[in-house]
């Protein structure tokens, strides 16, 4: 087992205020204290030296894998030469110039600029200043509105927080402040009435967002977001039809359409981006995580040419933009993306995403499918998840107070493989890195069967 005892397992309980964490239960030294020590390929190994498969890179970041040289010699390459210079009134470096032509060439079409951030948090909140901006600079100051869905994430800040649609984010902050709204998740597995066929249930789910835009007033709302899968709220694949329908209404209401490409940017989805895959042709996309493979932190939001004629218009009325981050183009962290995304080429981690990604998920159906307490398995590229529930024919679902999902994934962790229990609902999530190997996606499968297994039969 894990090694509580030691002098740094004591400082971290004394001294270092987790994200995510349950602050009680961890201070109180009840639940592990995992000190990391390094990485290679898809495997990472605590001070302890004991090794796991991170079946979901870290937080679906770590696309590349880990122990990257050519990343860490970018990295190391630009600490010497010029560490820092900000990205203000013009300024630049050969990366961030680099880095920002590189993504506008594989971005999906009439995509024009990029704005550099540090996380997938705050370069939402530069879409929800754009957002507001852009109707400013149009002479419609009602139209702020911002519709997300129940269970998308985008983050975890006053506003990014308020347009995450899950309860353990909002319950204790007052959130979510106005002006966002929250419509429907397209969840088919959970929501849907059965007699409904997934064509159906996104005719639902587009005739929901057009109701909530009638009521509002369609001259209020600027703008919708969503994750082209849902991602932290359940890995959840669209219903067949859904972002057809639902980019109907939003044209016929004149709303920007944002898309959440945190997780699904830079290949996960079998694709370069994730609106690629699903026929999304968004105005603005918000970039994170498998910009840089997480080597060092950069987000980003994708301009589409639409806006962005629209912003410069702007800055002839109103002056100069007045929104930047101190770290905005950090150059470490462009030199850490110029590299990734020329590894993610040189590996063919897209094809590999696509490829393995549906291997792994045919084997994991294979393998848990059948269990009595499994009622979905479901996943695109690489992505999957396995939903538990008490009785799969009447869809009738555990208590939360039972943590079920937890349970597995602890199950999971001590037969040295990592998955993740998403926040809501007891769904056991993977999002290994795209560099992951038949063999390799093979021991995660047998892990998981195992693991599931016992957890069912001690209930
Ligand atoms: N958007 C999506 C779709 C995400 O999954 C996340 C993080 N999991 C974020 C935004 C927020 O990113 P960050 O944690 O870097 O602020």
């Amino acid at each position: 087992m894990l090694d509580q005892s030691n002098e740094l397992a004591a400082w971290d309980r004394d001294h270092f205020f987790h994200p995510s964490t349950h602050m009680g239960t961890h201070a109180r030294g009840e639940s592990p204290t995992r000190i990391m020590a390094g990485g290679e390929g898809v495997t990472v190994w605590d001070n302890n030296g004991r090794k796991s498969i991170d079946a979901f890179a870290g937080l679906y970041c770590v696309n590349v894998g880990y122990g990257r040289q050519k990343i860490s010699d970018a990295i190391a390459a630009q600490a010497k030469n010029l560490a820092y210079y900000h990205a203000y009134v013009g300024h630049g470096t050969e990366a961030s110039i680099t880095l920002a032509k590189m993504i506008i060439d594989r971005a999906p079409k009439g995509m024009s600029r990029v704005y550099f951030g540090l996380s997938g948090s705050d370069a939402n909140e530069t879409n929800i200043k754009l957002i507001w901006y852009y109707n400013n600079v149009l002479g419609r100051p009602e139209k702020k509105k911002i519709i997300s869905r129940w269970r998308g994430y985008h983050g975890s800040g006053v506003m990014t927080g308020s347009l995450t649609g899950l309860d353990l984010f909002h319950n204790a902050f007052d959130l979510p402040r106005a002006p966002i709204l929250h419509t429907e998740a397209p969840y088919y597995f959970r929501r849907a009435d059965r007699s409904m066929s997934e064509e159906q249930f996104s005719q639902h789910c587009a005739d929901r967002l057009e109701e909530m835009i009638l009521a509002e007033g369609p001259e209020t709302i600027a703008a919708f977001i969503g994750e082209p899968i849902l991602g932290t709220g359940g890995i959840v694949p669209p219903p067949a039809g859904y972002w057809e329908k639902i980019q109907g209404v939003l044209k016929k209401y004149d709303v920007l359409l944002v898309a959440d490409e945190v997780v699904t940017g830079f290949g996960r989805l079998g694709t370069m981006f994730g609106s690629d895959h699903y026929g999304i042709k968004p105005d603005l996309i918000t970039i994170a995580k498998g910009l840089t493979s997480a080597y060092a932190p950069l987000s980003g939001v994708i301009v589409a040419d639409k806006v962005w004629q629209v912003l410069v218009q702007g800055s002839d009325k109103l002056g100069s933009l007045g929104h930047g981050w101190t770290y905005s183009a950090h150059p470490i962290c462009v030199a850490a993306g110029v590299a990734n995304l020329e590894l993610i080429d040189e590996m063919d981690l897209v094809t590999n995403a696509r490829e393995t990604g549906a291997y792994f998920r045919a084997e994991l159906a294979k393998a848990v499918g059948g269990h009595k307490n499994v009622g979905d398995v479901r996943g695109d590229g690489m992505l999957a998840a396995v939903e538990f529930v008490v009785d799969r024919d009447d869809r009738v679902f555990f208590d939360a107070s039972q943590k079920i999902g937890p349970q597995v994934s602890a199950a999971l962790a001590e037969r040295g493989v990592i998955g993740r229990a998403m926040p809501q609902g007891d769904i056991l999530g993977f999002a290994p890195p795209l560099c992951l190997t038949r063999e390799e996606a093979d021991i995660v499968v047998a892990n998981t069967a195992d693991a599931v297994k016992s957890v069912f039969a001690n209930l």
